[in-house]
């Protein structure tokens, strides 16, 4: 086990944030992690569990424990002639087990192809796109408690999974960390293309998982920058949920205004920021992508503070002017 003191997370940030760890560590197994957990030094440090870093904000050094989950391993635990469960380590890249699913001609999480990051973080805001969310296809999760040690197993039902959002990310905050999840991915073919945009792309009657993975990979890449070269989070603020008075009230001023519904009212963040004119707008080092208004972009060395700031006028005008809370999906520490 290695710890490393005043440690810089530049390379584990996909905002490409330049701040340091007061520690810093990486498990590969569970092993790893009960030394980490009963070592002298780390045990009374308060920790942090960090996968590939593609929903976090970086506004300042961390000073606890930085807890770099590397466990790996995909199993299949049962299968019968529908269904198969695997289990998979909470260090494994998620792309990486879509691409696995698909070309094992499994069914159930195609449409989550490209998503960046890890299996572990995946549960805790319920990750999701193009028409499907992680809980449609989990089982139950492994998770040990970060203070008693506790290793606690979660079935679906405990998760409390809501849109982008879970008990992760609420009442067991920093609690925990996620060593395994199980999967239940499909053997018979099951595509969803209802979500616009895929319906068009799917040229063939037969299209299998790996036909729409394909389809999605390039709908991502037309849409969405590439962390690798300009660092960014994804989507920085989360759609709102408004109740159906605020939307007559909307309707009345803005005929357009696109929504909705499932379970609640949601409407587009995106739409709301892109009419008060901010997307592709530039200030200092930092900016909202040209393409696509709900993500902020890193485009030199920006802090994360100043990535925050841009955040929070964004914030502040879609208030002023609808009069509805835009929340973010990226954590920010
Ligand atoms: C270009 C781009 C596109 C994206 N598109 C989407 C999208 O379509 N849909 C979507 O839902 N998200 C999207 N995201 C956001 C992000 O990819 C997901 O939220 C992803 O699940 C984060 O995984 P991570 O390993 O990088 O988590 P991190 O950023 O490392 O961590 C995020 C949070 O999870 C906690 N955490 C991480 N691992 C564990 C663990 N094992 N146990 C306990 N807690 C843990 C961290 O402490 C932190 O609070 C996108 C991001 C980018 C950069």
């Amino acid at each position: 086990m290695n710890i490393i003191n005043s440690h810089s997370l530049l390379n584990y940030n996909t905002f490409k944030i330049d701040v340091n760890a007061k520690l810093f560590t990486t498990i590969h197994t569970e092993e790893d992690l009960n030394k980490v957990l009963n070592n002298a030094k780390t045990k009374n440090e308060k920790k942090f569990i960090l996968g590939g870093g593609s929903n976090i904000l970086l506004t300042q050094n961390i000073n606890n424990l930085v807890i770099h989950n590397q466990i790996k391993g995909i199993k299949v635990i049962k299968e019968n002639d529908n269904k198969i469960n695997v289990e998979i380590g909470g260090g494994e890249v998620w792309d990486d087990i879509v691409n696995w699913s698909t070309t094992n001609n499994l069914y159930g999480i195609e449409n989550l192809s490209l998503i960046p990051g890890s299996m572990g973080a995946a549960p805790i805001q319920n990750i999701g796109a193009y028409g499907c969310e992680l809980k449609d296809s989990f089982k139950k999760l492994e998770a040990i408690h970060l203070e008693t040690n506790e290793k606690i197993v979660f079935k679906k039902s405990d998760c409390h999974f809501g849109y982008r959002d879970s008990i992760f990310k609420n009442k067991l905050h920093n609690q925990f960390i996620i060593t395994k999840v199980q999967l239940e991915l499909m053997k018979k073919r099951q595509i969803n293309i209802e979500y616009n945009g895929i319906k068009e792309q799917v040229k063939n009657k037969n299209a299998n998982s790996q036909d729409i993975r394909n389809i999605i990979i390039n709908l991502r890449k037309n849409k969405l920058p590439n962390p690798t070269k300009l660092g960014n989070a994804g989507s920085f603020f989360k759609n709102p949920i408004i109740n159906l008075n605020t939307l007559k009230h909307l309707q009345k001023i803005y005929p357009d205004i696109p929504f909705y519904t499932t379970k609640n009212i949601k409407i587009p963040a995106a739409w709301l920021i892109e009419k008060l004119n901010w997307k592709g707008h530039k200030e200092k080092r930092c900016g909202v992508y040209k393409k696509h208004a709900l993500i902020l972009v890193n485009y030199n060395d920006a802090t994360g503070k100043e990535i925050n700031n841009l955040s929070n006028k964004i914030k502040n005008s879609v208030y002023k002017k609808f009069n509805i809370n835009l929340e973010e999906e990226v954590s920010i520490l």
